[in-house]
């Protein structure tokens, strides 16, 4: 690393000459839509009528999966994707390390005569043995037995990934180890969702559908994201291992003339944007808005919603894609939750509802009363579930990188409170007191003891510091960070819900049993659930520093960084709950929290090598030839019986030596690495690794600015964020 290459750099992306994008008619977005995913169409075109009702039943009602029909649907599949150039197959799964993991085999088996003849059956298409035992498993896989297993997902369609090297038919599955325990994020979502909607089906039958639907949730994630010029992220060896900067000085032009947000997108992103659009498209992702996000250089894509586990599976073949296609335009796609210090981070909003194809989503206020009040019922679950486990949501998105963003005053604070607008905040009140007698604004309803108030549609104010907010169909979970998958914070939401559905539609049932008024039961419920939980309600700015301190008052956690949030999940009350809902056993619980705990140590102690090694190599050279020029000018004057200045000398060389001292103080840190036990390294992490990567960090941004700029190594924040 020297200057040189950070200069060659800024010429290379001035001479970079993007590659140009159009669609000819047969590529619009309308032609190509799900061209690449064996669906439901297909598989009507291509499946016998009883193999296809039977997988249906599967997809659509959470039926038990037929096993005869497995040979026959992986016959039609082969089939299918021969046609679309496919040669290998991959069973496609989602280990803890939160990456896309993929295990390729040939279809071709050679035949003994020279010859190879394409082979699929039942067997390969429903189980796989991938050589994974380096994924994380916290301690489920007894090295005896280090394998895992993958499993077909019925419920996510296969799809054809194209590659300039040769298609693949790529098969959604979910990793287990032999004993049939959780190695992935894929099997805990697919249980909590049976969970969840077992529960939310037995409100809607007391709600008077007698025969409701199977009910399932559904997600919309915005996902937030960087692009910058790949010569400058080569240059950058810190954005290339780390996946964000451990150095740099913000710019003299940062966000703060939001010149950026909403604004023109730049000819090369929108190049980009088409390219990553239609690959989608033709993978079945529908991918929806597309604008300029708060920090230059950061953008936003939001694809519409869909049912969670698809929506999960798509939000990664959206990151994967998105990566490759950045590359293809001559930039890479950061997904850091934070590559840029002080510069507004990125977050992946979840947007979730619980619904079906019959009843909508359940959080749409309806025109009747009755509507209202199952309305209400599933409004109150989310109040009671948020506030009874809100150390789970918050251990649901915890990690070293998005602490980076949890609690900076761009995201929403580490404390969870639910935002529900003024409208629906005023209705939970009046329910506090009792039966509701108006309601706030344009609303013009009447409340007697029988009845509930017709609710207007209108979705209330946003508020963009809530972690939790209403947003008039749905609620946004909005503490994910951008790079996690939505598998895991679903995964809690679903388990939850099921917990305050069970015990609402537990309690309702019994009153019906005993005869006791509906409408007085559903009141009466609603009034123990606010008033007992309505403390997680937060309408008020969620930066304001006299939030904290109102939390604390109220009872609610401010879990900070990752290490106070990991412990909630081996609670005993977490472990209680995700066990009676079958989503993890005790074991399962405990290996996440281990490797949750690896995963920091690991992420921070990469960081700190990386700053060490930097800091060395790349920052301390540079200003100690500054120092020296500075010196040898200094020598040449006074040498010339010329009056010398010396502040500049001054002025450069006590961020110098604060620069060696961090540095030595970081690599003792690291020496002192290697504690067997997890959380005391994950600790060591946070206590020592931490605070002396940022004293190096701040010795080094404030030579930046000091030291000539021919000299410095590294690509500017100013070039990586204004250069695209
Ligand atoms: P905003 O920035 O105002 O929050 P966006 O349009 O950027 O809105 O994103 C909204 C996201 O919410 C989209 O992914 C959308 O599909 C999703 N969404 C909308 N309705 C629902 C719903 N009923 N359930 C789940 N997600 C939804
Ligand atoms: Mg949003």
């Amino acid at each position: 690393m020297s200057n040189k290459v950070r200069l060659q750099a800024v010429r290379d992306v001035e001479a970079y000459v993007p590659p140009e994008v159009s669609f000819t008619d047969t590529e619009a977005p309308g032609q190509v839509f799900g061209e690449n995913v064996f669906n439901q169409v297909v598989m009507q075109k291509r499946l016998p009528k009883s193999v296809y009702k039977s997988v249906i039943a599967t997809i659509e009602h959470g039926a038990k999966l037929d096993p005869l029909v497995a040979d026959a649907v992986a016959s039609a599949m082969k089939d299918w994707a021969l046609e679309k150039g496919a040669t290998h197959y991959a069973h496609v799964f989602y280990p803890l390390t939160g990456l896309t993991a993929e295990k390729h085999d040939s279809f071709f088996e050679p035949v003994g005569d020279g010859t190879a003849l394409a082979e699929f059956a039942g067997k390969t298409l429903t189980q796989g043995e991938p050589d994974a035992s380096s994924f994380p498993n916290g301690g489920l896989r007894n090295t005896f037995e280090a394998r895992g297993y993958t499993g077909w997902d019925v419920t996510s369609p296969a799809y054809v990934l194209e590659n300039p090297n040769g298609n693949t038919l790529c098969i959604p599955t979910v990793f287990v180890s032999m004993t049939g325990e959780a190695l992935d994020h894929k099997t805990p979502l697919l249980r909590s969702q049976q969970a969840m909607g077992a529960h939310a089906e037995r409100i809607l039958r007391l709600f008077g559908h007698t025969d409701p639907e199977h009910v399932v949730s559904y997600c919309g994630p915005e996902q937030e994201y960087f692009l910058v010029d790949r010569h400058f992220f080569l240059a950058r060896p810190d954005l290339l291992n780390a996946g964000r900067t451990l150095f740099g000085s913000k710019p003299p032009k940062g966000q703060e003339f939001d010149d950026h947000y909403f604004g023109a997108i730049p000819e090369r992103v929108l190049g980009f944007m088409m390219d990553t659009e239609r690959e989608l498209f033709k993978l079945g992702i529908p991918a929806k808005t597309r604008h300029n996000e708060v920090a230059p250089g950061q953008f936003e894509i939001a694809p519409m919603f869909e049912k969670a586990n698809l929506a999960a599976d798509h939000q990664q073949l959206l990151m994967t894609t998105f990566k490759s296609i950045a590359k293809k335009h001559g930039m890479e796609c950061l997904f850091h939750e934070k590559p840029f210090q002080g510069v507004n981070g990125s977050g992946k909003h979840v947007n979730f509802s619980l619904g079906n194809s019959e009843v909508g989503s359940v959080f749409v206020p309806g025109d009747t009363p009755h509507e209202n009040a199952q309305f209400l019922v599933f409004c109150a679950a989310v109040i009671r579930a948020v506030h009874t486990y809100a150390g789970l949501l918050r251990a649901s998105v915890a990690s070293a990188t998005n602490d980076h963003r949890l609690g900076a005053n761009e995201a929403p604070p580490a404390i969870i409170s639910i935002f529900l607008g003024d409208q629906l905040a005023d209705v939970f009140e009046q329910i506090a007191k009792g039966p509701a007698t108006s309601s706030k604004g344009k609303g013009k309803m009447v409340i007697g003891v029988d009845t509930l108030p017709v609710l207007p549609t209108d979705p209330g104010d946003r508020n963009r510091t809530s972690p939790f907010a209403f947003t008039g169909n749905r609620f946004e979970f909005r503490a994910p960070g951008s790079m996690q998958t939505v598998a895991g914070p679903m995964t809690t939401i679903n388990t939850i819900m099921a917990d305050s559905l069970d015990y609402i539609a537990t309690n309702l049932e019994a009153a019906v049993a005993e005869g006791t008024d509906f409408d007085q039961a559903v009141q009466t419920i609603l009034t123990e659930i606010i008033n007992e939980h309505g403390a997680v309600v937060f309408n008020g700015d969620g930066y304001a520093d006299a939030w904290p301190i109102e939390a604390e008052k109220r009872g609610l956690a401010n879990l900070k960084t990752t290490l106070d949030a990991l412990p909630e999940l081996i609670t005993e009350p977490a472990m209680e709950l995700f066990e009676k809902y079958h989503v993890f056993n005790h074991r399962e619980m405990h290996s996440r929290y281990e490797i949750g705990l690896e995963q920091y140590a690991l992420t921070i102690g990469v960081e700190a090598r990386l700053t060490l090694e930097l800091g060395t190599t790349a920052v301390l050279p540079a200003a100690i030839r500054h120092q020296t020029e500075l010196a040898v000018n200094v020598g040449a004057l006074k040498a010339a019986g010329v009056e010398a200045d010396t502040t500049l000398l001054e002025a450069v060389s006590a961020p110098l030596a604060d620069l060696r001292a961090g540095l030595v103080t970081l690599k003792s840190a690291l020496e002192a690495e290697g504690h067997d036990d997890a959380l005391a390294e994950a600790e060591h992490a946070r206590e020592a690794l931490l605070p002396a990567m940022a004293s190096v960090r701040q010795a080094s941004d404030t030579l930046e600015d000091l030291v000539a700029d021919d000299l410095w190594p590294l690509p500017t924040y100013q070039e990586m964020l204004f250069i695209l």
